[in-house]
């Protein structure tokens, strides 16, 4: 098939474009490269069958030829970027995601929006089902991307409904793996740079705050899955394994063998309390189910990270 891939050059989109080039698909990747790297594709120069676009999809996305799938991966994800560019993630949710939604129409393409967790808010509905509606504050820290999201869900039901797109919908819980962005603020990456060099790990609040964590891979197979399905509802994709912030950070410790002190620093507004997939809907129509376990994709997380890690601090002072 012929995939056009928005947020090519991100953590995500970057994996996702190895795992369909491996399958023998042409991929068509689009990156604006505002957060995505173009070091995430450099691997893929010399492949023939990727070809890379650079363009903001919220203003148009132009592709020549056929398009059987697109995969609308764009946007800035992390809770740095909120503060950072909190009108241009409104954007992104809404004319990015009407762009792809058109881009698919006018081809004839199915279509999946990469959503997220963060449409639940801080969930008073615990582990997170599909059919719940979600507590989301519309106007603090998080709404930009929250309700970006939501609307973008809209959006693509309202395609499919009236415009007869075919859609697929992904709610994303967190994720972690090779290649997510050093400095981009999320948890693993603040732990693994404190912990490499036993510098104190900063817990926000008690640590008592739990989250899931899915191993990249596993995020992946779960997106082609989707794809690939006769699913037209939201499907929850992330790993129902949850642990709260301060035994990560002690998980992490350990596996590294680092000296690092865990110290506690305030806890950022609207930051959710708990958070766990419930993933019976993906387990029984998609059969899909998350392999990689904790430990196992912390080392494997941990040897890129070190690496990355080393490499920038080798990097003579500017
Ligand atoms: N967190 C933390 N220390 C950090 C970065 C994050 O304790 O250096 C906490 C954060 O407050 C949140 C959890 O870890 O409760 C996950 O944060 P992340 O930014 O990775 O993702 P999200 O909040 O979007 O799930």
């Amino acid at each position: 098939m012929r995939i056009v891939v928005t947020g090519a050059a991100g953590f995500l989109g970057s994996h996702l474009v190895d795992r369909l080039l491996g399958e023998g698909h042409e991929v068509v990747g689009v990156d604006s490269l505002i957060t995505g790297s173009p070091v995430n594709l450099a691997h893929l120069r010399e492949n023939r069958r990727f070809h890379f676009i650079q363009a903001d999809v919220t203003r148009y996305i132009g592709v020549n030829g056929a398009v059987d799938r697109v995969f609308h991966m764009a946007s800035p994800a992390s809770p740095k970027d909120f503060p950072r560019y909190p009108v241009h993630i409104c954007k992104v949710g809404a004319l990015g995601t009407l762009n792809a939604l058109g881009l698919s129409k006018a081809k004839g393409a199915r279509m999946l929006l990469a959503s997220t967790s963060e449409v639940y808010g801080d969930p008073q509905v615990h582990p997170q089902v599909e059919g719940y509606w979600g507590h989301v504050n519309p106007i603090g820290e998080r709404s930009m991307y929250d309700e970006a999201k939501r609307f973008a869900e809209a959006l693509t039901m309202s395609y499919h409904h009236q415009n007869h797109v075919d859609t697929r919908i992904v709610r994303i819980f967190n994720t972690y793996g090779p290649r997510m962005r050093l400095d981009d603020g999320r948890v693993l990456p603040n732990f693994m740079r404190s912990a490499l060099r036993d510098e104190p790990i900063a817990i926000y609040g008690d640590g008592s705050q739990t989250r899931s964590f899915c191993y990249v891979d596993d995020l992946v197979d779960g997106l082609v899955r989707l794809m690939e399905s006769g699913v037209d509802e939201p499907v929850n994709i992330g790993n129902p394994e949850e642990v709260t912030i301060l035994e990560f950070a002690r998980e992490i410790v350990e596996i590294i063998g680092s000296r690092s002190r865990i110290v506690n620093e305030p806890l950022p507004k609207d930051d959710p309390v708990r958070r766990r997939p419930d993933i019976t809907r993906a387990r029984t129509l998609l059969g899909w189910e998350p392999r990689v376990g904790r430990r196992e994709g912390l080392t494997r997380t941990w040897e890129d990270f070190r690496r990355r890690i080393l490499a920038e601090d080798a990097k003579p002072a500017r």
